[in-house]
């Protein structure tokens, strides 16, 4: 929005759970009014009475640019449009590389990269409307691989590959940043479909030591900067993951 006085606007997808409710709830705490969007609105209601005034939730599926499209129209009518949109939804569907995984692979690319993408474009006019901000959440596995995380891998790189791209496009009026989490205890592996890595990879989360509320802060930071500065990358890690 380009009025003064206003709280800034922060739209987030993925904010039913994990790093998009904590990074909602940090913003929300911060003075920002917030749009949470995901597909679980139970969830994302819960969350918008917890937090109260200036929290609305909204429905959309990043794969349905229709609902995107709706999702940025209400955010405009009952908000006054976006200043901040954080592109974290995501899943990492991880095993080897098989034909049984395929719709994995679609998924991924189709929430990682492509929603993100869409999300982008649809709010772009928003954004780009006095000084904006785009935070992309991506992740180690956007700048490393491994035996079993290929396809999330690209996605990642996909969108590392992305914001470089946009951000040179869009300085200086809206700043792009990229979050590179790695292990963060969240629900992100319990989607995993191969049984024996979802079981494989929960035992790593189960002993998570960084909690979503410690990228939120850093998010927040980041946004917090004054508008001559931009933070373009973060790469953080548990203090004991290789
Ligand atoms: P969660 O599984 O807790 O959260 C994922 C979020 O994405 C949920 O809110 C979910 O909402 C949403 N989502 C999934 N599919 C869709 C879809 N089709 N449309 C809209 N929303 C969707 O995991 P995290 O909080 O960990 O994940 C958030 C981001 O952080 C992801 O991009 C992930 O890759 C990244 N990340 C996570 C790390 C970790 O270790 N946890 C490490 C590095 C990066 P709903 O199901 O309600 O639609």
């Amino acid at each position: 929005t380009d009025s003064q006085n206003l709280p800034r606007v922060a739209v987030i997808t993925g904010a039913s759970s994990g790093i998009g409710a904590a990074t909602a709830r940090a913003l929300h705490a911060d003075g920002y009014r917030v749009a949470l969007l995901a597909r679980r609105l139970g969830r994302i209601e819960d969350l918008a009475a917890e937090l109260g005034d200036g929290a609305i939730a909204i429905q959309a599926d990043v794969t349905d640019r229709d609902a995107l499209v709706a999702a940025a129209q209400r955010v405009q009518d009952e908000l006054g449009g976006a200043d901040v949109l954080v592109n974290n939804a995501g899943t990492m569907l991880l095993g080897p590389f098989s034909s049984e995984q395929r719709a994995d692979y679609r998924n991924m690319i189709e929430v990682n990269l492509l929603g993100a993408i869409t999300a982008t474009e649809v709010f772009l006019d928003q954004l780009e409307d006095g000084g904006g901000d785009l935070i992309n959440i991506s992740s180690v596995a956007g700048r490393t691989a491994r035996a079993t995380n290929g396809v999330y891998a690209a996605t990642k790189w996909g969108v590392n590959g992305w914001s470089e791209s946009l951000r040179q496009e869009l300085l200086p009026d809206v700043r792009v940043t990229l979050i590179e989490p790695g292990v963060v205890d969240t629900e992100l592996p319990t989607h995993i479909t191969h049984e024996a890595t979802r079981q494989a990879v929960q035992q790593g989360y189960d002993v998570a030591t960084v909690k979503p509320e410690e990228i939120a802060e850093v998010i927040a930071f980041t946004l917090a900067r004054p508008r001559h500065l931009a933070i373009n990358e973060i790469l953080l890690r548990p203090a004991g993951q290789l």
